[in-house]
């Protein structure tokens, strides 16, 4: 019998030939069903509501469907983005399809990094860029905002920097309509920094 267990993952979603919009030249979004957090705007709750539809892959199989833009990524300098729902809580998965993809491709992830701390230590090392939505610092706001608390992303964060990381990591920082304010990005941007964070991405989220 195969010792290898399956690695099988929820995917909800993979678009081809972004460019400029999930990293350096060509990229495919593979996005990933679930996620914890219950944000108020939520720009992708077809990957968490009930009802919603994935298909279960494994790593070989996403292999085989992103592959067809091999020349693609080489030529650019591009490759695969990891998003969702929460991509980071598929890192087994991740650490399988970095093994058994051409190495020359980047493997960039988007993440709101609320996740137990072990899928980022995995993580590391596969990862060329971590774009980190980190909501607002803010322990309230954030609370309101997505229903839970964010202790395990400041966790996370810090861990990202003690093991030397910071620089792979473009932290977003939106402002929330309802929910915060320019003063309070301020804060946070203030805190990351603090923290040890220096490459940040200012944006606002548009009300659904
Ligand atoms: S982290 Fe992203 S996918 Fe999850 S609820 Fe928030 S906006 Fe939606």
């Amino acid at each position: 019998m195969d010792q290898k267990k399956e690695i099988k993952s929820p995917v909800a979603a993979v678009s081809r030939l972004r460019i400029a919009t999930d990293g350096e030249g060509v990229t495919t979004l593979v996005v990933f069903h679930a996620c914890p957090l219950r944000c108020r705007w939520c720009l992708n709750p077809q990957t968490w509501k009930e009802g919603s539809t994935y298909t279960e892959m494994t790593p070989e199989q996403l292999l085989a469907r992103v592959s067809v833009d091999d020349l693609y990524f080489q030529a650019t300098g591009g490759g695969i983005t990891f998003g969702g729902g929460e991509p980071a809580l598929r890192s087994r998965f991740i650490e399988e399809f970095r093994r058994i993809c051409p190495k020359e491709w980047k493997i960039n992830i988007e993440t709101a990094m609320n996740v137990p701390q072990e899928h980022v230590r995995r993580l590391i090392p596969l990862i060329d860029e971590f774009v980190i939505d980190i909501k607002d610092m803010n322990p309230e706001i954030y609370r309101e905002y997505t229903g839970i608390s964010n202790s395990q992303v400041i966790e996370n964060l810090k861990f990202l920097v003690s093991e030397g990381v910071a620089g792979k990591c473009r932290i977003r920082i939106p402002l929330i309509p309802e929910f915060n304010t320019d003063s309070d990005r301020d804060s946070s941007v203030r805190e990351l920094q603090e923290l040890g964070f220096a490459n940040f991405d200012r944006f606002e989220y548009i009300k659904r």
